[in-house]
């Protein structure tokens, strides 16, 4: 059984550490398709779920895993919480910690947020559910178990295609890849790339069409409105799709056995085309299941092996 003390990112996490989560997510699956979905492995834990930017996927993912293995989970959004009265981060990290959670789930849109609670935080592991345009560990995770159930990862070439300036899920795709073995392609106009991309060692494009021969996955990323300082990224949205969003063509020209990946949320004829998207190369869906089955498995691991008594 391994413990995680915390969950801040894959940088902090090594290759046997992801397949020991990947094999029980892998193991984990079936809890959320049987009749009645429940195990008792964190019976006696509490989970907060503490979001401070808008979330669908993860924050419901987190919630049902923890409610799936028992553990009791709270749900705190920033528009209901106190720091609409002005209470500082710290102050709501440490109130919420004040109740003994074993567990709090954050997401922030400052980098680093994580790192900087766990120094205050004592005895609460805390999980990252995307900081910023950090990282956002559980998605990759996520996203490796659904590639391995779809016949492996390994010597892949995964092609990412969009906002990589900003995207965390971006990032920690970078960091997993050289760890666990396949190859990352990137494909963005000049502006949408982060400086010094070049340090990753991975393959650049500004031309989507000339980086799909080859690719294994089509890895589509939302353009990230929010954290976008200007409005000249790209001259407009039908431009944007015109070059970077995946169509019926491109799909075509990847061939039969290419997957299409999205973290979500979709946005719908701007990355991604809508037949694209309810395709039957398109994985979106399995991504959303084993992310449960991820969560699961994370939150296992930072409760440790103590189940119900701890
Ligand atoms: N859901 C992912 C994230 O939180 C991707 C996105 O929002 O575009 O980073």
């Amino acid at each position: 059984m391994m413990k995680l003390q915390h969950l801040f990112g894959i940088a902090d996490l090594d290759k046997e550490q992801i397949e020991y989560l990947l094999n029980l997510g892998e193991s984990l699956i079936d809890v959320s398709r049987r009749p009645i979905r429940k195990a008792p492995t964190l019976r006696g834990k509490t989970i907060i779920n503490l979001f401070f930017e808008n979330s669908t996927r993860t924050r419901t993912s987190f919630e049902i895993a923890g409610k799936r293995l028992s553990a009791d989970v709270i749900n705190i959004s920033a528009s209901t919480s106190a720091t609409k009265k002005g209470e500082s981060l710290l102050d709501t990290g440490q109130t919420l910690a004040a109740m003994r959670p074993h567990v709090l789930v954050v997401r922030h849109s400052i980098s680093g947020t994580c790192q900087f609670l766990s120094e205050y935080l004592e005895g609460t592991s805390i999980v990252n559910a995307g900081d910023g345009s950090h990282e956002h560990p559980t998605q990759i995770l996520t996203d490796l178990l659904t590639l391995r159930q779809a016949g492996g990862y390994e010597n892949k070439v995964i092609t990412i295609v969009g906002d990589i300036a900003h995207s965390r899920v971006g990032r920690s795709h970078l960091l997993a890849a050289t760890l666990m073995g396949y190859r990352v392609r990137l494909v963005a106009p000049k502006t949408l790339l982060p400086a010094e991309v070049e340090r990753y060692g991975c393959e650049i494009s500004h031309d989507f069409d000339a980086a799909i021969p080859g690719s294994d996955v089509l890895y589509m990323l939302r353009v990230q409105t929010e954290r976008l300082t200007d409005n000249c990224s790209f001259p407009s949205i039908r431009e944007y799709h015109e070059a970077y969003g995946l169509n019926r063509k491109r799909l075509a020209a990847a061939g039969k056995g290419c997957l299409v990946m999205h973290p979500g949320p979709m946005n719908r004829g701007v990355e991604i085309a809508s037949d694209v998207a309810d395709s039957a190369s398109a994985r979106i869906l399995e991504q959303v299941e084993h992310g449960v089955a991820i969560r699961m498995a994370v939150l296992t691991a930072l409760c440790g092996d103590t189940g119900g008594e701890g």
